[in-house]
């Protein structure tokens, strides 16, 4: 048995996902990139290379990882680019998509060899948190005057528009798509490629995606270019879990039990959106709230019920620990790093990665 903490990326999962993406690009004919900021463990790309077209990044490092690690179409975006940076990047990228105008004229000259686009930021988003709103007022997150980016069309081939976030609503992907259509269209007619972004939820059960590929198709035969999808959550959800020990328990008032995990290090999305974590089946006459080990008071992966009493050495699951999670693993408190496996649609599980004490020093001098 691996020792716990460890996440499991479960391959007959994620080739579920798989399936659904291969199937909305052949029925849609857009591209999908896997979007590295959401998951980026390369261990399981191999399984991923042959359903996707390749990868989308948030910086030179992940720009890397996606040419080195995954290969295919490389599309290069940042918020914003360092002088020291650019050279580097082109020569990775296939397509370099800037955050504003500025940065596309401080740096368009040394782009020449590859394809140039713009981020278009529609004003609308899909987020119900303000934290994760790209369309939030204020928002850095691309350029939204139209007036203004007609004055550069001329030098970009494309624009990428991310603004959905964890989207299962098709009807309202479908209006807020026509809402972009009728105010950017002029601008859509102008260039070959027109990325959508990610925050799709096409993968999810009862998702219409023969819906959203004729959509897709729709908007790509009226501006005639090609789309791109960039789902990161999509591609991964559900595909793997974060598998943790109980250490210790206690009742005080309620009870407790403590794993060697903690969801400040090894789940961090949980603290910063308050969502508790998923447990499954979370039935029986048991309830035990489940804490981490980190000594943070509110490191808590939330309450469940189970059919026995927890003690000491019982394992337990926690689900969906693929997206913005592995990604976001971190040495708070010195708590061991999980490990990473990979769960074979055999059943057999094969550990890929493990973290020492050397990891964690070398990350600080
Ligand atoms: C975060 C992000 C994605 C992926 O979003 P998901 O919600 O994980 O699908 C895609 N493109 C851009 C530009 C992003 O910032």
């Amino acid at each position: 048995m691996i020792q716990t903490p460890y996440y499991l990326i479960d391959i007959a999962r994620l080739q579920a996902n798989m399936a659904r993406v291969a199937r909305l690009r052949d029925l849609s004919g857009a591209k999908a990139l896997l979007a590295l900021k959401c998951f980026a463990t390369w261990s399981v790309f191999d399984r991923m290379r042959p359903h996707m077209d390749g990868t989308t990044s948030s910086s030179l490092y992940e720009l890397r990882l996606g040419r080195e690690k995954f290969g295919g179409e490389t599309h290069a975006y940042s918020v914003a680019w360092a002088d020291h940076e650019i050279d580097e990047a082109v020569g990775y990228a296939d397509k370099i998509i800037f955050n504003t105008i500025g940065q596309l004229d401080r740096f368009e000259a040394r782009a020449q060899g590859i394809q140039r686009g713009l981020r278009l930021n529609p004003g609308i988003s899909t987020s119900g948190f303000d934290l994760a709103d790209p369309a939030r007022p204020f928002s850095r997150l691309g350029e939204w005057d139209s007036a203004k980016i007609a004055t550069v069309i001329d030098r970009i081939s494309g624009f990428m528009i991310h603004y959905n976030c964890e989207n299962a609503d098709f009807g309202l992907f479908d209006r807020q798509l026509t809402d972009i259509e009728n105010r950017f269209g002029n601008l859509l007619g102008q260039v070959q490629w027109v990325s959508l972004g990610g925050g799709i939820h096409f993968t999810g059960e009862g998702y219409p995606l023969e819906a959203l590929a004729a959509r897709l198709r729709a908007f790509a035969d009226r501006f005639g270019v090609q789309v791109y999808l960039e789902p990161g959550e999509a591609a991964i959800t559900r595909a793997a879990t974060l598998e943790v020990t109980v250490l210790d328990t206690l009742d005080n008032g309620k009870q407790l039990a403590i794993v060697d995990s903690s969801i400040e290090a090894h789940m961090l999305d949980l603290l910063i959106y308050r969502e508790p974590a998923k447990v499954l089946p979370n039935a029986g006459p048991h309830r035990f709230m489940i804490c981490g080990k980190s000594c943070l008071a509110g490191d808590i992966f939330g309450e469940f019920d189970f059919p026995e009493p927890l003690k000491p050495g019982d394992r337990l699951s926690i689900q969906d620990a693929a997206g913005y999670t592995m990604v976001k693993k971190n040495w708070f408190n010195g708590v061991k790093m999980p490990s990473i496996a990979i769960r074979e649609t055999d059943g057999t599980e094969r550990l890929v990665r493990s973290f020492g004490y050397e990891d964690f020093a070398a990350a600080l001098s």
